[in-house]
């Protein structure tokens, strides 16, 4: 099909998320034809670097032959069927690996479909396991200062993000911020995580009567411009919501699967939180999957002859075996490929190739966590993430700035040569978006 007709046809027929339509009268869309390891083709040939794994999804590239292999034999045998009053394997099996991941202590997996779904359940469990436990005024929530948890009614009730709340807020019940404990410098990162501990006991020590959970994004609040924490702020909250009695929820739905160096983000503060939210990369970016778990003692909260005390949350696909498939095949490959142990070399090694952009006048505040990159581009231009956007495409890199932030969050299979040009292309599409 010619790509123009293809442009033409999504321009009138499709409504692209997080986009104003208009704004593509300059900005075209970019038809694609097909995806293989880091890279992404266009109709008309061109390749592009997918430096953001498509909206952080993808952990292993795109069509991975093991992952593809492993959805084409489920495929000839369970592609879906409710999991109410039925089970199967790869929901049985995701679900025990999980647990394993989590060392035992979060041995219960409820499963939903997107990012934001994983949060409303959280919030839902958590807050109706204080009913069933005799507290129902517990049923208010905490973030973080620019948090980032969805965009449905109750994720955004907790999102801390005026772009994507502002327009809504008659529609959601906001919860309460306390300040966040990110700095962008990190020789000051100790002493934020401090106050903002100090911060968080405060409040939880006046509200806690009414607070059912603390939702955090653990080490990275990725949305709100890779806001990058020190991990003793992850110990600290913990302590402050068992001294207060409220739930912690670890939204690891970015985070999560190695984003931070770790499996789980919160194994750097030593911690386990009371839920865990997964998504995005845990289908290695092939299905639309999210999962939250939670400890045996919430389980038993719920466990009764009353249906009424049960978790009621009924969601149509529930457990696809197809993006458990996905989710075992991603599993197996951080197993027998020694993803994070390979993956602290090639931290490494895209590191000492951005000493350049380290050393680049407008740039500043270069950052990583794990697999995270970020820097700051000195310049006002409100169209600068847009600019950004345009020129990488034209040198061959997918780069998707949050405002003055650019970020690298790339699959987890690049070499010394990809990290080069990954370096060498996002200065090139800098420079010329800064005199553009
Ligand atoms: C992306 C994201 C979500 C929402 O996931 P969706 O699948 O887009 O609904 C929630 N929390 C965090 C931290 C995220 O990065």
């Amino acid at each position: 099909m010619h790509s123009n007709d293809l442009l033409q046809r999504s321009l009138n027929a499709v409504w692209h998320p997080c986009t104003q339509m208009k704004h593509h009268e300059r900005f075209p869309l970019i038809p694609l034809e097909r995806g293989e390891g880091l890279w992404l083709f266009d109709t008309e040939g061109r390749r592009y670097f997918d430096a953001v794994s498509s909206w952080w999804v993808n952990l292993f590239g795109h069509c991975n032959p093991r992952i593809n292999a492993a959805l084409q034999r489920q495929l000839g045998t369970l592609e879906h069927a409710m999991l109410a009053g039925f089970t199967h394997r790869p929901v049985v099996e995701l679900s025990e690996r999980l647990r394993a991941l989590t060392g035992n202590a979060l041995g219960h997996a409820f499963y939903a479909s997107d990012g934001a779904s994983a949060t409303e359940i959280a919030l839902k469990m958590s807050a109706h396991y204080w009913r069933n436990s005799g507290m129902p005024g517990k049923n208010r929530f905490l973030s973080l200062a620019g948090s980032y948890h969805g965009e449905t009614a109750g994720a955004l009730s907790v999102t801390d993000i005026d772009l994507f709340r502002d327009a809504y807020a008659p529609l959601v019940r906001q919860s309460a911020t306390v300040p966040s404990p990110a700095s962008a410098d990190a020789s000051t990162r100790a002493q934020a995580a401090h106050s903002a501990a100090e911060a968080l006991d405060a409040w939880l020590a006046e509200h806690a009567d009414s607070t059912a959970a603390l939702i955090v994004e653990p080490l990275v609040q990725c949305a709100t411009g890779m806001a990058m924490y020190d991990a003793e702020y992850l110990r600290r909250a913990r302590a402050a919501c068992d001294r207060h009695r409220v739930h912690l929820i670890a939204d690891e739905i970015a985070v999560g699967c190695g984003r931070t160096g770790t499996f789980f983000a919160c194994e750097q503060g030593g911690i386990q939180p009371d839920f865990l939210c997964l998504s995005k990369g845990i289908s290695g970016g092939y299905l639309p999957l999210s999962i939250v778990l939670s400890t045996d003692e919430t389980y038993r909260a719920f466990y009764d002859d009353a249906t009424v005390r049960g978790f009621l949350h009924s969601h149509s696909y529930t457990g696809n075996p197809l993006a458990c498939t996905a989710a075992l095949a991603t599993l197996d490959i951080f197993e027998s490929d020694k993803v994070l142990a390979t993956n602290l070399e090639r931290a490494a090694a895209l590191t000492r190739a951005a000493a350049p952009l380290q050393q680049h006048a407008r740039i500043r505040n270069f950052r990583r966590t794990g697999m995270i990159w970020a820097f700051d581009v000195d310049c006002d231009d409100p169209q600068l993430s847009r600019k950004i956007f345009a020129a990488g495409l034209s040198h061959e890199v997918l780069l998707r700035p949050i405002g003055r932030t650019v970020y690298w969050m790339p699959p987890y299979i690049f070499d010394d040569a990809d990290a080069a040009f990954l370096v060498q292309r996002t200065g090139a599409a800098i420079d010329a978006a800064l005199v553009a």
